[in-house]
C-alpha cells in the first residue's frame, strides 16, 4: 500500500492529497503543515473581505476530512523540526507543496525604512498569522503608497479603503479590525512601473476597487495614453484588454468628492524610499515610459509621492528546502512533471507542486492540474516506490520521537475557539492570531485523537 506524505496544507497539497485519493484506491496520504491550521494561503492570504473565495475551504475540508486522508499539523520539515531525509525514511513518497514562502525585494535605498513593509507581512498581520506581529501598519499614516500593480496590491489597497462596517463582519482578528477602523489613510496609490495594459491585477479584482463605499477611484487619463495598448487595444489579450476598458470607464467618469481617495498610477518606477523623522516619508519614481518591446525605459524625470505606509507587492518568493535542489533565479525546485531533479536526474520519491514548483502565479485554481501533474508522475513511479520497506505507521515513528502532531479533532477546536471568540465579541468568527491560542485550543481537544 503506497504511503505519500504531502508538505503543505494549502490549495496544491490538498488538490494533491484529493488527486492521490481518487486515482489511486489503496493509497493512505498524510498531510503536514508547519502550523496547527491547514488551508494555507486560503486562510493566511485570501482577503478577508473575500468571502466567496475563502469559503473554498470548504471544498478543501472535504479533501482533509477523507478516510485516507490524514491532517498532521505543526509539523515544521526541516531545520530545528523533522529533517527532510527523516521524512523520506518514512514514506514512499514526499510531495512538496510548500509554497513561495517569502516575498521578492526592491533592491533600492531606503526600501527597510520604519513605515515600509512587503504586503505579505501586512497581509499575514490582518489574516492572523502567528508569526506576524502589529507593527502598527497604518499608525499615523494619512497617505500610503502600494508599489506594484497585482492582484495582491489590489487586495491590500482595498483592505486600507475599507471601512469598520465593512471589516467587522470579516474574520480577522480584533486586533486588527481595530487598527484598520481607526485608520486616517485617506489617500491610497497603487503604482505601477509598466503601463495599465501590462498591469497584472485581474478584472474583477480590478473593478472592485470602483466599488468601494466613501472611496473615489481616481486615474489619470494622460498617464493612460502613454501605453499603446490602452490606446489600441484590440491585439490585447482578454484580460489585459477588459482592464483597459474597465480603467478608460473610470478616466472618462466625473469627479467625486469622498473622503477617501485610491490612485492608480503608471509608468513610475521606485528608486528610493525617503525619510522623513526616522522613517518613511516619500516614495522617490522615475517616470518611465514604454521601449516598445513591453517593458519601459526611464526618462530622467522624478515625482515623489508622500507616504507614512509604503507596501511593497511585488510578488513572493520560493525559498530553498532542506536537502532539495533549488533554482535561486526562479525560486522554484527543478522537476519534470512534478518529480524534483537532482543535477538533471529524477530523484525517486520526491515530488512537487503548486508555487514551489511553477513560481507565484495563477490563481487557486491554477493548483489543480499542477497537482494533477505532479500525482500522474507519482502513480506512474508507485509499483517501484513501495519496494522500499517502511514502519508499520509513520505517526507512531514521529511520536517515538516526540513530534505530536495537532489532529484535525485539534483543528476543529481551533475553529470552534475562533467561533465562541466571535461570538464573545458580537462577530462572528473571529481568528486566534498567536500561536499560544492556536496551541491551547488544539491541546484542549486533545491531540492526541490522531490515529
Ligand atoms: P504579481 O501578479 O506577480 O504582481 C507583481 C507586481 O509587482 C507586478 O505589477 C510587477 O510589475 C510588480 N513588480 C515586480 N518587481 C517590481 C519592481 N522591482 N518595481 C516595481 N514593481 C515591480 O504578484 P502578486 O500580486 O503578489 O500575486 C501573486 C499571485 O497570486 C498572482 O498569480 C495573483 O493573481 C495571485 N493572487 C490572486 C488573487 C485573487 O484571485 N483575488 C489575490 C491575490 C493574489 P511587472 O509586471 O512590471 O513585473
Amino acid at each position: 500500500m503506497l504511503r505519500v506524505a504531502v508538505v503543505g496544507s494549502g490549495p496544491s497539497g490538498v488538490y494533491t492529497a484529493q488527486n492521490l485519493v481518487q486515482l489511486d484506491p489503496g493509497v493512505l496520504v498524510d498531510v503536514l503543515d508547519r502550523l496547527p491550521c491547514p488551508y494555507g494561503l486560503v486562510r493566511y492570504g485570501v482577503a478577508p473581505d473575500h468571502e466567496k473565495i475563502k469559503s473554498l475551504q470548504n471544498n478543501l475540508r472535504t479533501v482533509l476530512e477523507h478516510e485516507r486522508v490524514r491532517f498532521l499539523g505543526g509539523i515544521q520539515v526541516g531545520p530545528g523540526g523533522l529533517p527532510a531525509a527523516r521524512l523520506r525514511e518514512l514514506y514512499h513518497a514526499v510531495v512538496y507543496c510548500v509554497g513561495a514562502a517569502t516575498d521578492r525585494h526592491l533592491g533600492i535605498p531606503g526600501e527597510d525604512l520604519p513605515g515600509s513593509w512587503s504586503a505579505t507581512q501586512f497581509v499575514s498581520w490582518y489574516s492572523a498569522h502567528p508569526d506576524s506581529a502589529d507593527d502598527g501598519f497604518v499608525r499615523d499614516a494619512r497617505s500610503a503608497v502600494v508599489i506594484g500593480v497585482g492582484n495582491v496590491a489590489v487586495d491590500v489597497t482595498r483592505m486600507l479603503a475599507r471601512g469598520p462596517a465593512e471589516l467587522s463582519p470579516t474574520d480577522m482578528p480584533q486586533a486588527a479590525l481595530s487598527s484598520l477602523s481607526a485608520s486616517r489613510v485617506s489617500d491610497i496609490h497603487m503604482v505601477g512601473r509598466r503601463g495599465p495594459s501590462q498591469a497584472r491585477f485581474t478584472t474583477k479584482e480590478l473593478r472592485e476597487l470602483g466599488g468601494l463605499p466613501n472611496t473615489e477611484l481616481l486615474v489619470d487619463p494622460a498617464e493612460l495614453e502613454i501605453d499603446p495598448g490602452y490606446v489600441e487595444p484590440a491585439a490585447l489579450p482578454a484580460v489585459q484588454r477588459r482592464n483597459v476598458d474597465v480603467l478608460r470607464g473610470w478616466a472618462e467618469a466625473p469627479a467625486q468628492d469622498a473622503p477617501r481617495r485610491i490612485r492608480l498610477r503608471f509608468f513610475l518606477r521606485p528608486v528610493e524610499l525617503l525619510a522623513d523623522g526616522g522613517r518613511v516619508g516619500a516614495v522617490r519614481f522615475e517616470r518611465t515610459e514604454p521601449d516598445g518591446r513591453g517593458g519601459v525605459t526611464g526618462t530622467g524625470r522624478y515625482e515623489e509621492i508622500e507616504a507614512q505606509l509604503v507596501l511593497r507587492s511585488v510578488g513572493y518568493r520560493g525559498v530553498p528546502l532542506e536537502g532539495l535542489p533549488f533554482d535561486a533565479a526562479s525560486g522554484t525546485v527543478p522537476h519534470l512533471a512534478g518529480r524534483v531533479l537532482r543535477a538533471g536526474v529524477v530523484a525517486p520519491g520526491e515530488y512537487v507542486a503548486g508555487w514551489i514548483k511553477r513560481g507565484p502565479t495563477g490563481v487557486i485554481g491554477t493548483n489543480r492540474p499542477c497537482a494533477k501533474e505532479t500525482v500522474l508522475s507519482l502513480l506512474e513511479d508507485a509499483p517501484v516506490l513501495v519496494r522500499k520497506e517502511l514502519p508499520e505507521d509513520p505517526l507512531a515513528a514521529l511520536r517515538a520521537e516526540g513530534i505530536e502532531p495537532v489532529s484535525w479533532t485539534g483543528w476543529q477546536a481551533i475553529e470552534q475557539a475562533e467561533a465562541a471568540l466571535g461570538a464573545s465579541l458580537g462577530r462572528s468568527v473571529v481568528k486566534l492570531a498567536d500561536w499560544e491560542s492556536l496551541l491551547a485550543a488544539a491541546r484542549a481537544a486533545g491531540s492526541q485523537q490522531v490515529s
